[in-house]
């Protein structure tokens, strides 16, 4: 069978990538865009139909899978919500069939991610768990070869798995506690910058707190080591639910601030459950940022391998 080419699109709430990914799973082409989202759906759409057409007379798809920040229905490929995008109730599949008349797979951000780490990954033992920390803290489970979505697509949310018991930091999801309050790269200055006051050096970025708390500023190294502890305890919930082969973990946070998964794995082997840890191999994201796209496009491939129903 020819090598057959398919385009994943990660559409994200500043940037949008779209990359045509050969069957190996080789980017053979990409593009980037600003998503401007403000825009309106229909203006975001035509601009990434635009791209895509530039790709398809270069390097011609035969299927086409796009990842986006938001809660997505994966069955009927409606967009039902997204706090990054302010998008709601978009009919993404019936619009880019329309556009491209290709198969078409339509899937939240992060499982895609995780999908990608999956099918890049050497002989991965299942189930495989991606952890990405970044400006929030999101998670995508690989069971069976296939992304576990959960009953309402929600599954392997964990940055909104809770690490206190009572009270806690408020999170962008209404409640208090969870894990990205405390270890997504947002919550991180936020805390910081709270715990030195005005007259502290001002805070933009993990990395600026990673500075500050070598350069002796403790608050600064509390509120990293509750970061870590805080994603180790998360971590520790995972494994004993999901006793996963593979986590693999990932997110700009972990550059920021390059003792944030040692530590973190630390405090998880600390207190997950034993047995659960002996075989658990644990990795870092390979992807990088084209997780999104590359697994997306690796799930429009699927779609070509499925027997056709009609
Ligand atoms: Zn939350």
């Amino acid at each position: 069978m020819a090598a057959r080419l398919t385009l994943g699109i990660d559409l994200g709430g500043t940037t949008t990538l779209l990359a045509v990914v050969d069957a190996h799973n080789a980017i053979v082409w990409d593009r980037r865009l600003p998503t401007l989202p403000e825009a309106g759906f229909a203006d975001v759409g035509r601009r990434i139909e635009e791209a895509a057409a530039e790709g398809r007379a270069r390097h011609p798809y035969e299927a086409v899978g796009v990842a986006v920040a938001a809660h997505v229905d994966a069955r009927t490929g409606v967009l039902v919500s997204s706090p990054n995008l302010a998008f709601r109730e978009v009919e993404l599949r019936p619009y880019f069939e329309r556009a491209w008349e290709l198969p078409l797979a339509v899937e939240n951000d992060v499982n895609a991610a995780a999908y990608g780490e999956y099918v890049v990954a050497s002989a991965p033992r299942e189930p495989l768990l991606a952890v990405y920390v970044g400006t929030g803290v999101g998670g995508g489970l690989i069971v069976d070869g296939h992304v576990f979505r959960g009953a309402d697509g929600f599954a392997a949310e964990i940055g909104h798995v809770p690490v206190v018991p009572e009270g806690g930091e408020p999170c962008g999801c209404g409640r208090r506690g969870c894990l990205e309050a405390y270890a997504g790269g947002a919550a991180i200055v936020r805390r910081a910058a709270a715990r030195l006051g005005p007259k502290g050096p001002s805070l933009a970025s993990v990395d600026d707190v990673a500075r500050a708390a070598a350069a002796g500023e403790a608050a600064c190294r509390v509120v990293l080591e509750e970061a870590a502890a805080a994603l180790g305890l998360g971590l520790a919930a995972a494994v004993n639910l999901y006793n996963p082969g593979t986590l693999v973990l990932g997110g700009g946070v972990a550059r920021g601030w390059p003792d944030l998964v040692p530590r973190a794995l630390e405090r998880m082997r600390a207190a997950a459950l034993p047995a659960a840890l002996h075989e658990l191999v644990t990795a870092p994201a390979q992807l990088g940022p084209h997780a999104g796209a590359v697994g997306a496009a690796a799930l429009a491939r699927e779609l070509l391998a499925a027997p056709r129903l009609s």
